[in-house]
């Protein structure tokens, strides 16, 4: 079976690429538009992997990571930050937050594939 993916992102453009492009690698893929939604769908859908933009409206990426790291039920989910914050210091902040991995905007098409496949086989 497929692995399942799924994807936080407020930006269009950006979720419909992430998911085009791990669709076509055989994912099954979710998508969600803000960190309340990816909770949500996080609870109820297990994935085995969390791409997480960390800037979204309402709910933002560090909370929503927060609350499913605190939550037994989806505590072992593993979650990539995905971010465009160019400051430094912010990836330490991330990783110090609890994610298992960092992507910066703008992704690399050709890369994320390559980069998924490598978390989903990390035994974290
Ligand atoms: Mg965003």
């Amino acid at each position: 079976m497929s692995h399942k993916i799924l994807i936080v992102e407020d930006n269009e453009n950006n979720r419909c690429l992430f998911r085009d492009i791990l669709s076509f690698h055989g994912y099954q893929i979710s998508v969600a538009a803000d960190g309340q939604e990816g909770v949500a769908l996080a609870r109820e859908l297990q994935p085995d992997l969390i791409l997480m933009d960390i800037q979204m409206p309402g709910m933002d990426g560090m909370t929503a990571a927060g609350i499913l790291k605190k939550d037994p039920l989806t505590s072992g989910l593993k979650i990539v930050a995905v971010t465009s914050f160019a400051m430094r210091g912010d990836k330490e902040k991330i990783m110090a937050a609890g994610f298992e991995g960092y992507l910066s905007k703008p992704i690399s098409t050709r890369e994320l594939p390559g980069l998924v496949k490598r978390w989903l086989e990390d035994h974290l």
